[in-house]
């Protein structure tokens, strides 16, 4: 499979490449490191993500054709499609993509629906960057600055820095090679960890407050609602990473995050530790992800939303 890919992108010239909504790193590192690897070939990549970057990825270094919003239509010689488990979360018009060349479904979600021309999926893989570094091998490419610093901070970043159950040894022996090609980690774990503004410790604050266990304090649950990303003047960006510090309380088996979009429909954030599977409780809602980490979106009041997610844990 990955040499039919090495061939299309020998053979081609144009290239789109995506990635969902809402990027994370490896969403972003992923996308951008590819772009890197076909300019280096002379190619011409262009970039499509519908949102733009949250600003703790603006360190990344940055390709000079990225489109957000609309895609970008014209005919490619392939359209990669990374880290999305169905095609739908690249975001408005993506059935059109289908007709623009070729999809090329690269990603490491257990649920993936196959939905590409050529589909590599690798459920074992820590990270797309990880799958993405297989078929750079098979290119003979070499690993530039630009192209490690975003597969480092990809699997950096998808792996919860180094911490979650899908940090395996190719991650490390990969990281490794990165910073042999001139990455160095303390930079990228500052970047990442140590650049919020001080407003996301306000909101943070406002967010802690609405916590709530469940189940003997194995389920945590707290709230973000647009109200208080008006009064602390953030938006949805600056809750990365809050869903993983309900994480860390002493025996909590499941953190949920509940963001408000609209008074009517919520983006849910599940990470869990062990054995406890959120992607499949997150099916329920039509939503996905991996056993650990999983998302969905509900509709309906924040009383309803909180009954049918009480419901799915069955709590009284
Ligand atoms: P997050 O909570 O950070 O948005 O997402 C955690 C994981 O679940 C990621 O792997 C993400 O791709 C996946 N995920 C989040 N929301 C959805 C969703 O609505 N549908 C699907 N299929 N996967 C999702
Ligand atoms: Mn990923």
């Amino acid at each position: 499979m990955l040499q039919e890919i090495r061939d299309i992108i020998t053979r081609g010239e144009k290239f789109l490449i995506t990635a969902h909504i809402d990027p994370d790193g490896d969403a972003i590192g992923s996308a951008f490191s590819l772009y890197w690897v076909l300019e280096s070939l002379h190619k011409q990549p262009c970039i499509y993500l519908r949102d733009s970057l949250p600003y703790m990825y603006e360190f990344l270094p940055r390709p000079q054709r990225v489109a957000h919003g609309e895609i970008p239509e014209d005919q490619y010689d392939a359209v990669f499609a990374l880290d999305c488990g169905n095609l739908f979360r690249v975001g408005k018009g993506y059935e059109k993509l289908k007709e623009m060349g070729p999809v090329i479904n690269v990603d490491h979600h257990m649920t993936n629906e196959a939905f590409g021309t050529i589909n590599v999926i690798d459920p074992d893989a820590s990270s797309v960057a990880e799958i993405l570094y297989r078929l750079y091998k098979t290119m003979k490419v070499a690993m530039t600055f630009n192209v490690a610093i975003n597969v480092y901070t990809a699997i950096f970043t998808d792996t919860g820095s180094f911490r979650y159950s899908n940090t395996n040894s190719q991650a490390f022996l990969i990281c490794e090679e990165m910073t042999r090609s001139g990455v160095a980690p303390s930079y990228v774990a500052q970047m990442v960890h140590e650049s919020h503004p001080k407003e996301r410790f306000l909101l943070l604050g406002l967010v802690l407050a609405t916590l709530e266990t469940h189940k003997n304090d194995t389920i945590a649950m707290a709230m973000v609602t647009q109200e208080m990303f008006r009064r602390t003047n953030t938006s949805k960006e600056h809750t990365e990473g809050f869903v993983e510090s309900v994480k860390e309380i002493r025996g909590i088996d499941v953190a949920v995050l509940l963001r408000e979009i609209t008074g009517n429909q919520y983006k849910i954030s599940m990470r869990s530790k062990g054995n406890s599977d959120v992607a499949s409780i997150c099916n329920l809602f039509g939503g996905g992800g991996h056993r650990n980490a999983a998302g969905c979106t509900i509709n309906g009041t924040i009383v309803e939303v909180k009954d049918r997610l009480k419901e799915a844990f069955k709590i009284e």
